[in-house]
């Protein structure tokens, strides 16, 4: 190993002895200058950075390490780090006496579930400081640097799961259309079929033949609507964005669908900011969102329920809420919602949600949904206000 450069502060530290009072002051205001600088250095940073000791213990931690793992400043030189993160000890083997003997870095995932569920990317390096070559491996300290990549790894799981989803889509969307030519040969010969049977005499085997046909044409116009919902609901969506007051967007989605809720016995209890800051959209696919949720908020409530609907917004983004007092959501279906065909109703499609779900991506948005079996549920929907969605877009451009 090459003889270790002498920094000019080892150079003064050498000469300790021959230091008078003063310059000694002068050294340790230095040193606590230095120490200072570094530490805020250290605790400004993202990253965690800890040193750990014999069998753990964590000797340093910057605020950041503290924060990922959970615990508190006071607690470095008595804290260990296998405690403190217990699926990290797992996934390294160590022995009993938690000494770590390797002599190169580890990089490990690991997933915890304290303080916070989160992925972290650890990174652990044998530190030479003092002793490059200590008796005892077991004795080295280690430098621990943490990283929170809990974000990264949810929108990759994200971009894997929409690709997923479009691929099925595809494929789908292609049989569906394909679908569409035999059902219509089916339904210009059931026709045909209906016209012969029409000129026979009237007796019991042409009211059973005339049954089937009519169930034939039955099915046959459920699978067509099928196809059609289909096909509307997967088909390539770009949106063309506008400047869109949500406000008026709302106003109009009520009265188109007002009559249906009244028939429904349902009561609409509106409050609506007419200061709601304006977004970027595409106004017939906001609309669509809007009526897919309203729609199932009626589908939930029993007469005499009520839909409340209610504007905000704060510095980013613009929220519309849609509530019901309905049936709720049941706790196991919640995953499920956004899922193509997932439906617990008799004559659902399951398609309206994913719907809703593609749009306000399109749109940047997000959906969250509170629901509780029995009581209702509150469907929520933030959209980034232009003047964010307009610097977003700029900077993916860039
Ligand atoms: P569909 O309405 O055809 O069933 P959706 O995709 O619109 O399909 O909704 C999927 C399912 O989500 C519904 O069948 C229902 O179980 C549930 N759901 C959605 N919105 C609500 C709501 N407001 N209240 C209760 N359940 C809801
Ligand atoms: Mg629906």
């Amino acid at each position: 190993m090459p003889p270790r450069k002498s920094s000019p502060l080892d150079n003064v530290l050498g000469r300790l002895d021959d230091l008078d009072q003063q310059n000694l002051a002068i050294l340790v205001q230095r040193l606590a200058r230095e120490r200072r600088l570094l530490e805020t250095v250290f605790n400004t940073i993202r990253e965690g950075i800890m040193v750990i000791g014999r069998r753990g213990i964590i000797d340093y931690a910057n605020s950041a390490a503290a924060n990922l793992l959970g615990f508190q400043l006071k607690e470095v030189g008595r804290a260990v780090l296998w405690k403190q993160v217990p699926e990290l000890a797992r996934t390294l083997h160590l022995a009993d006496d938690g000494a770590l003997h390797e002599l190169s870095g580890i990089s490990r995932e690991v997933e915890i579930s304290y303080p916070a569920e989160r992925v972290l990317h650890i990174y652990i390096v044998p530190l030479n400081i003092e002793d490059p070559s200590p008796r005892d491996e077991s004795e080295r300290s280690h430098a621990v640097i943490l990283s929170d990549i809990t974000e990264e790894k949810e929108s990759a799981r994200q971009m894997i799961e929409s690709e997923k989803v479009q691929s099925i889509i595809d494929l789908s969307a292609g049989v569906a259309h394909e679908l569409g030519n035999p059902l219509n040969s089916i339904t210009i010969h059931l026709q045909l079929a209906r016209k012969q049977l029409a000129r026979l005499e009237n007796d019991a085997r042409k009211e059973k033949i005339e049954r089937a046909l009519s169930v034939c044409g039955d099915e046959v116009a459920r699978l067509d609507g099928i196809i059609k919902h289909f096909l509307e609901a997967v088909r390539p969506m770009d949106p063309d964005f506008a400047d869109l007051d949500l406000v008026s967007v709302l106003e109009e989605s009520l009265e188109f669908l007002g009559q249906e809720l009244t028939d429904a016995g349902l009561s609409v209890d509106v409050e609506l900011d007419s200061a709601l800051p304006t977004v970027l959209g595409d106004r017939g696919q906001i609309k669509q969102v809007f009526y897919n949720i309203i729609k199932n908020a009626r589908d939930a409530t029993p007469t005499c329920g009520s839909i409340r609907i209610r504007t905000r917004s704060d510095d980013q983004f613009a929220y519309v809420q849609i509530g019901d007092n309905g049936q709720g959501i049941d706790q196991n279906d919640m995953p499920k919602i956004f899922r193509p065909y997932f439906t617990t109703k008799k004559s659902g499609n399951g398609l309206g949600m994913m719907v809703v779900q593609r749009i306000m991506r399109a749109h940047g948005g997000r959906i969250g949904i509170d629901s509780q079996k029995g009581k209702g549920t509150v469907v929520t929907l933030q959209f980034p206000q232009k003047e964010r969605r307009v610097r977003l877009l700029g900077a993916a451009s860039e």
